[in-house]
């Protein structure tokens, strides 16, 4: 269910595998639809969820596809990950509440449904504070930083769309993210923890190692343990974490594969997407260790010129097919290297080029 980028590389790295794809997606021609074939149609499109009920395995690449179609095809088929994980993911509140239950610390967050509500919340939380939409926010929409009384008009015109949650803003060190994987026999491996930065909300640069320490991260992959077992998950899923004096709050989680993790294709043993559908397809799981650094840029509204790019020594080119617009992601750029110092040179001089 999906057919963007992450459907599309899904069906790259599974085709070596001899596995085969059908995608849905409501818009014709996607990055996934180029690949392998597409049924243009809504995700509650009975006629569309029953073509899907032949395949030995339905799974999604983005976590707003409508809980009640994973629901009916898990009724004919087996669905992995677990609709019952998508329907936690969907909702700030309930995914928050959830992974303080398993024990992951999170930022100080508030239910919000009206007015009055939201005062009590920024009462308790202060400013600055996060007020975020429970239901369908991506790349920073749906939400608004409360700095000020000032800020209250703007936050109100938010809440009257629906639920939402209050954060506390916090003032993080850095952005890291942890991709794990669980099999269908239980088995659980993880990524090194990678660091994002975002602009405007929406990611723009991935790099492998962080710079978090050990202690840290092994910490922060035992707790993501914790939630796919919670969840009796299989495939793929992404914990965001923020990282400040030296401890990692939980964000949020996604349960598929992440752009944060597009670099496995070229940094790790194994990539995001061949172990989603090792995971899915109940084979062994890939090694997920990634020998050397790596840097992922996001190519957002327009793509560089490939020639100057892959001039560039250690470069790799992801191009999605889509049709170039602002603020929408069109493709990527991996960057490998041997050491720190060079990956940085390599960075800057890509990023010259964009
Ligand atoms: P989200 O949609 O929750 O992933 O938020 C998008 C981005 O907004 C995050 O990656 C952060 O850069 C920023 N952000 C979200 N929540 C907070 C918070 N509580 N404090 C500070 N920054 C935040």
């Amino acid at each position: 269910l999906g057919a963007g980028q992450l459907g599309r590389m899904l069906a790259l790295a599974g085709y070596p595998l001899g596995l085969k794809f059908r995608f849905v997606d409501p818009t014709a021609g996607s990055p996934a639809g180029q690949v392998a074939p597409q049924t243009v149609a809504d995700y509650s499109d009975t006629g569309a969820l029953g073509e899907l009920e032949a395949c030995d395995v339905v799974t999604f690449e983005f976590e707003n596809v409508p809980d009640y179609a994973a629901d009916r095809l898990a009724a004919t088929t087996q669905v992995f990950p677990p609709p019952a994980a998508l329907r936690v993911s969907q909702d700030r509140l309930v995914e928050k509440t959830c992974l303080t239950s398993l024990g992951f610390a999170t930022p100080r967050f508030e239910p919000v449904h009206d007015e009055a509500s939201l005062r009590q919340a920024v009462d308790r939380l202060g400013v600055p504070s996060v007020l975020k939409t429970r239901r369908f926010g991506y790349d920073g929409k749906g939400q608004c930083v409360l700095k000020q009384a000032s800020d209250l008009p703007r936050a109100l015109a938010l809440v009257g769309a629906g639920p939402c949650i209050l954060e506390e803003f916090v003032a993080f060190e850095r952005e890291v993210s942890l991709i794990a994987v669980r099999a269908r026999d239980g088995s659980v491996a993880s990524y090194p923890l990678i660091e994002n930065r975002h602009e405007g909300g929406i990611l723009r640069r991935s790099t492998v190692p962080s710079m978090t320490g050990p202690v840290v991260e092994r910490e922060a992959a035992a707790s993501v343990q914790r939630l796919l077992e919670h969840l009796d998950y299989v495939g793929v899923l992404t914990v965001e974490f923020f990282e400040v004096g030296g401890q990692l709050l939980a964000n949020e989680f996604a349960p598929r594969v992440h752009n944060s993790g597009h670099l496995t294709i070229e940094a790790a043993g194994t990539s995001q997407f061949e172990n989603h559908l090792r995971a899915i397809a109940g084979l062994p799981l890939g090694s997920t260790h990634c020998p050397g650094p790596a840097a992922m840029l996001n190519l957002i509204g327009t793509l560089p010129d490939k020639t100057a790019v892959l001039r560039v020594p250690g470069t790799h080119y992801h191009d999605y097919g889509k049709e170039v617009r602002p603020g929408r992601k069109v493709g990527h750029i991996t960057i490998t290297a041997d050491t720190h110092a060079e990956l940085e040179t390599r960075v800057a001089e890509v990023s010259a080029l964009l």
